[in-house]
């Protein structure tokens, strides 16, 4: 099971200390089988990279360019810079940037320049609550499913993270029957080698035991609870317990 903390634009560098307990954890027993990941912002990823040197918590970046070139982009940051300064992975296609304007066929170039640099994709896909409401939920999924690996063949190092939009930040869930039913959707959009399968959107130690058991599901990517070391290990703890 995956535990992506998604840091969003949040920490500085005393947040680093609060990373302890994390590091204590992730060499415990209790991990059990979880894998941590966490995506802090881009500031902070060398000195997550230098804290996590000794234990197996690995890391990621928010967001990349999409031009594998270095290039006069100003303000911006490829998959390469990333790849060299220690990241493994990179979200890419989260709704608050879908949001700003990233469409699915900037989405798409920007997974297939983090596979050129060999980095992992955390691909975020989900419906609006109009979306939801108006029973739009799969033509969505599909359509960003369809443009967002439009010719992109090798797809095992790209995972998938449904986050309906509606449920990021509001501490709404969806219902786990109706949860269990999206992931089997997403999966059967696959052939062959299936790709793993995260649910993200108010993840929190409160609501995960209704989550934890569903089918097919690979883990979580975690917002706000991420951001708090103890809930971080409760949601893991309570995800094997
Ligand atoms: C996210 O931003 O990816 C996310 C899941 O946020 P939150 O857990 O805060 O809803």
């Amino acid at each position: 099971m995956y535990f992506v903390a998604n840091w969003k634009m949040f920490g500085n560098l005393k947040s680093i200390n609060t990373l302890d307990k994390v590091i204590k954890f992730s060499k415990s027993k209790e991990i059990k089988k979880g894998r941590l990941i966490y995506c802090p912002p881009y500031t902070l990823i060398t000195s997550f990279f230098k804290k996590f040197k000794n234990c197996l918590i690995d890391i990621g970046a928010q967001n990349c360019h999409e031009s594998n070139d270095y290039g006069s982009y100003t303000g911006f940051i490829n998959s390469r810079m990333l790849k060299s300064i220690g990241a493994n992975y990179v979200i890419l296609g989260h709704s608050e940037n879908r949001k700003k304007g990233e469409t699915d066929k900037l989405i798409n170039q920007k997974i297939k320049s983090a596979i050129k640099a060999k980095l992992k994709v955390i691909f975020c896909i989900g419906e609006t609550l109009r979306e939801k409401k108006r029973g739009k939920t799969k033509p969505i999924l599909s359509k960003q499913i369809r443009l967002g690996l439009d010719k992109i063949n090798k797809k095992s190092n790209i995972m998938i993270a449904y986050e309906p939009v509606w449920s990021i930040g509001t501490g709404n869930i969806p219902k786990p029957k109706e949860l269990e039913q999206t992931v089997e959707f997403i999966k059967k959009k696959f052939r062959g080698k299936l790709p793993k399968i995260l649910y993200g959107g108010s993840v929190n130690p409160q609501n995960i035991s209704n989550l934890k058991n569903i089918n097919n599901l690979d883990g979580f990517l975690i917002g706000g609870a991420s951001q708090n070391s103890k809930k971080f290990i409760d949601i893991v703890k309570k995800t094997f317990n």
